[in-house]
């Protein structure tokens, strides 16, 4: 059923504590949790605790929790102050953009300069 725990999934695993990460933030919908490879000095991942593999699919079925995500990333960037200096977020929405793990995920990135169009 869609939202529903998947059993390969290696974000819902970190949502059920089965793989360790590091927790920045917890909310009733969502887990924040910096990158294991970062790619900048703030690099966390913010995901719905819900199981849905891209962004638009999340969109479709909770976007509630879409605006829960992007709170929860304007506040993981005000604790780590990297908000008056600007921090990015990405949605990398299919394996064409980069997604890599199936779940959905916002990339909050800060603490450096970033270049405009992205490569
Ligand atoms: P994507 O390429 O947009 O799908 O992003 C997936 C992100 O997950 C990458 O930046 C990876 O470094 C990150 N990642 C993969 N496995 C783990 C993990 O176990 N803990 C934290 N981050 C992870």
């Amino acid at each position: 059923m869609a939202g529903e725990p998947q059993a390969d999934c290696l974000f819902c695993k970190i949502v059920a504590g089965e793989v360790p990460a590091t927790v920045v933030r917890e909310s009733e919908t969502t887990v924040a949790f910096r990158d294991i490879n970062p790619q900048a000095p703030t690099h966390v991942l913010v995901i719905p605790k819900a199981h849905y593999p891209d962004a638009a699919s999340l969109a479709a079925a909770e976007p509630t929790v879409v605006a829960d995500i992007l709170r929860e990333a304007a506040e993981v960037a005000a604790e780590d102050k990297v908000d008056t200096s600007g921090f990015r977020v990405v949605f990398n929405t299919g394996s064409g953009a980069g997604q890599t793990v199936f779940h959905a995920h916002l990339h909050v990135l800060g603490g450096r300069g970033f270049n405009w169009p992205p490569g």
